[in-house]
């Protein structure tokens, strides 16, 4: 069977990521699967165990980092974010393509891995910067502080962007999906 892709997507926080995500997972021709992460962050309203992440401990987070269980982590505004390897791996070798909703420094640590082994990485960007805020304001589920680190955080990942294979406006989380379901058909033609 044809080994899946590894498909990073980035993006500053608030950008729209999980929406344009969930958009491109109902697109069933793509075969894809979703890698959920594990984060020492709390959960936000409506956050769900086991679907959006896997909440752990700090002492639990380092633990899978010593047993190199993690494919990448990175620490983002204090709370550590990492990908379980094992899964990954699993789907991929089940002709899954998977998709890694990962910040930029967990991204260049796949880059640096991953190299020529069926990565596609995207990056997403909003329309401005302005609209970014509005976007992340809108959420309502931080606070003014971490409303503002987010921010500097954003300014300083998208200057990232030219690392990455492909980068894409998300004006419309449709157009961004459907935009990147072609993105992928073709790479799947040339593989
Ligand atoms: P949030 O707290 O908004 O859910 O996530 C913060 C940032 O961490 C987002 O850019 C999100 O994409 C990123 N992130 C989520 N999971 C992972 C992961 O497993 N690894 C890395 N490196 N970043 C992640």
């Amino acid at each position: 069977m044809k080994r899946g892709l590894l498909i990073i997507l980035s993006g500053p926080s608030g950008v729209g990521k999980g929406t344009v995500r969930k958009i491109l997972m109902q697109y069933l021709f793509l075969n894809l699967a979703y890698s959920i992460s594990m984060t020492t962050r709390k959960p936000r309203a409506g956050e769900e165990e086991g679907v959006d992440y896997f909440f752990v401990s700090k002492e639990k987070f380092l633990e899978a980092i010593h047993n190199h269980l993690l494919l990448e982590h990175a620490k983002f505004v204090n709370n550590y974010y990492g990908t379980p390897k094992e899964y990954v791996e699993y789907l991929r070798d089940q002709g899954k393509n998977v998709i890694l909703e990962i910040e930029t420094r967990g991204a260049r640590q796949v880059m640096e891995n991953y190299k020529g082994d069926g990565l596609v990485t995207i990056f997403l960007v909003p329309p401005s910067l302005e609209e970014l805020e509005k976007r992340i304001r809108g959420r309502r589920t931080e606070s003014d502080e971490i409303v503002k680190e987010r921010l500097e955080k954003a300014k300083q990942e998208i200057e990232l962007k030219k690392l990455y294979d492909f980068v894409v406006m998300n004006d419309t989380p449709n157009q961004a999906a459907e935009r990147i379901a072609q993105i992928l058909k073709d790479k799947e033609q040339c593989i």
